[in-house]
C-alpha cells in the first residue's frame, strides 16, 4: 500500500475540515496558556491550503508539500505558521520526485518534518511544545516499521503516541514560547500546539486508511 498524491491531497482537504472544526477548541487552549489564536491560526492556515490546491494543485507530492508550506508560512503567523512551514518544506525535500512514498517514505516524511520542527523552534520534548506530540509519534512510526508493520500499524501507532504526547503536556511547565511568560502557571493545561499536532498526524491516519475523520 503506497500513498499518492491523490491520498496526499485528502490529507490536506481533511486537515482543512479537522482544524475547522477544532479551531474553537484550540483556541480555547491556548486562551488559558497563550493568546486565545492558535485555533484561528490553523484553521486560516488550512483554508488557504485548501484554495491554493482547489485552484491549482502541483502535479508531484514534492511541489504539493512545497506549496502548502509557502501557503502556511504566509497564512498562519505567531510561532506555529513558521514551524508547521518547516514541517512541510522538509516533507518537500523528503518526497523529492517519488510519484508515492512507501511506508518507509511515509516514515521518513514525518521525520523528516519533526527534525525540521526542532530545529526551527529550538525546542526539546519535555518544553510543552508541539514537539511532545511530534517526537513520539516519528519514534513509533520509525519503530513499526522497523519491525515489518503495515502502513496501517505505522500510522496507528503514530497517532496514539502522539495522543499519549500531547496529554503528556499537561503536566509540564513550559519551556519555549509564549506559555514559557507563565512559568509554573502553564502547568496543568494541555498544549494548544501539541493539540494541533496530534490532529495532523491523527487525520493522516484516517486519510490513508481510507477511514474518514
Ligand atoms: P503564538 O504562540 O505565537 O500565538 P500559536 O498560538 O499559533 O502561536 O502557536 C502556539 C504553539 O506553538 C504552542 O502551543 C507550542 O506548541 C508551539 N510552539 C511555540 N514555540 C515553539 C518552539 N520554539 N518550538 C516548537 N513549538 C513551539
Ligand atoms: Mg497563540
Amino acid at each position: 500500500m503506497a500513498v499518492d498524491r491523490q491520498a496526499v491531497l485528502a490529507w490536506l482537504e481533511s486537515l482543512h475540515r479537522v482544524y475547522a472544526e477544532n479551531r474553537d477548541f484550540l483556541t480555547e487552549l491556548d486562551s488559558a496558556i497563550g493568546d486565545a489564536d492558535h485555533g484561528i491560526n490553523m484553521d486560516r492556515g488550512f483554508s488557504a491550503v485548501k484554495a491554493a490546491m482547489d485552484a491549482d494543485a502541483p502535479p508531484g507530492l514534492g511541489p504539493v508539500f512545497q506549496t502548502v508550506a509557502n501557503v502556511l508560512i504566509r497564512t498562519v503567523g505567531g510561532a506555529a505558521g513558521p514551524l508547521y512551514g518547516t514541517f512541510f518544506l522538509r516533507a518537500a525535500a523528503a518526497c523529492g520526485e517519488q510519484p508515492e512514498l512507501t511506508p518507509a517514505g511515509v516514515v521518513a516524511l514525518f521525520q523528516a518534518g519533526v527534525e525540521g520542527v526542532r530545529q526551527r523552534g529550538k525546542a526539546e520534548p519535555g518544553d510543552k511544545t508541539m514537539l511532545d506530540a511530534l517526537v513520539p509519534a516519528a519514534a513509533a512510526m520509525r519503530q513499526e516499521l522497523n519491525g515489518n508493520g503495515s502502513l496501517e500499524q505505522i500510522l496507528q501507532a503514530g497517532a496514539a503516541a502522539a495522543e499519549a504526547g500531547m496529554l503528556s503536556t499537561i503536566p509540564m511547565q513550559a519551556r519555549k514560547g509564549r506559555a514559557s511568560y507563565l512559568g509554573p502557571r502553564s502547568v496543568g493545561h494541555q498544549d494548544p500546539g501539541a493539540t494541533s499536532a496530534w490532529l495532523l498526524v491523527r487525520a493522516a491516519a484516517a486519510a490513508w486508511l481510507g477511514k474518514t475523520e
